[in-house]
């Protein structure tokens, strides 16, 4: 397979891209970035410093200069790497209900996006990269060489962001955590910039009833197929 290899995730909330888009990563031996990561750092230090989640001239710079760190587990805690800002841990700061509900928020700015756009793209330069969020295929690496779109329905994503915080031990109301996901899908769709939606040349998976194992296997026929025929098939839909 090529050594140069870039996939592009996208999908909404809780469908599951990124343990998908690790899985994949992990056999093709690719790196795997979850631009999501990003937009909740800059949403983290907005909170922190009392800043306007909705001031894109604040937020900007923020985005463009902050030292956000994604690095191997410092902690047993089932954590996949640890996330440092500056240098304090953010790992699960960054996955609160508050995170959650205002995220959508500096993610919908021009110019936050523009900076996170411009380091995401630095990123896919160096190597092989499975890069996962909402604008990867369409805005982010539109020449990507594969392209999948990854739904579930809001009930199947409610549920399991409550199950990953009950195993975290937190407390997780599911039907709150629906309301959530389905204000922050509005959101990310509705926006003027860069809004949640398949590119026209991705491959969509419906993860309802799928096991991470068969999405990776599906996934890995799909890479080959389009590497093959450098084009990306348009019925291979699951
Ligand atoms: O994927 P995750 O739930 O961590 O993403 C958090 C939020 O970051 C999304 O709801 C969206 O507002 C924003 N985001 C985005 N573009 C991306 C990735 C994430 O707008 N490429």
């Amino acid at each position: 397979m090529n050594a140069h290899l870039v996939i592009a995730i996208d999908g909404p909330a809780g469908a599951g891209k990124s343990v998908f888009g690790a899985a994949l990563a992990s056999v093709l031996q690719a790196m795997c970035i979850d631009s999501g990561i990003v937009y909740r750092a800059v949403t983290w230090i907005a909170l922190a410093r009392g800043l306007d989640p909705d001031d894109d001239t604040t937020l900007s710079p923020v985005a463009a200069s902050m030292n956000l760190q994604i690095v191997p587990p410092t902690v047993q805690d089932g954590r996949q790497f640890t996330i440092l800002i500056d240098t304090e841990d953010v790992t699960w700061a960054l996955r609160t209900p508050e995170i959650d509900r205002t995220v959508s928020r500096p993610s919908a700015l021009p110019g936050v996006r523009r900076a996170v756009t411009e380091q995401l793209r630095h990123l896919a330069r160096e190597s092989r990269v499975v890069m996962v969020g909402r604008d990867i295929g369409t805005v982010v690496l539109p020449e990507a060489d594969v392209k999948f779109y990854v739904t579930a329905t809001p009930e199947t994503r409610a549920r399991r962001r409550a199950d990953e915080l009950h195993a975290r031990g937190q407390e997780a109301d599911v039907a709150d955590i629906l309301r959530s996901i389905i204000e922050r899908d509005a959101r990310d769709s509705g926006r003027a910039t860069a809004p949640l939606r398949p590119a026209h040349d991705a491959v969509h998976i419906e993860t309802d009833n799928l096991t991470v194992d068969v999405e990776v296997a599906f996934a890995l026929d799909v890479v080959k197929r389009c590497l093959r025929s450098a084009t990306a098939p348009e019925t291979n839909d699951v």
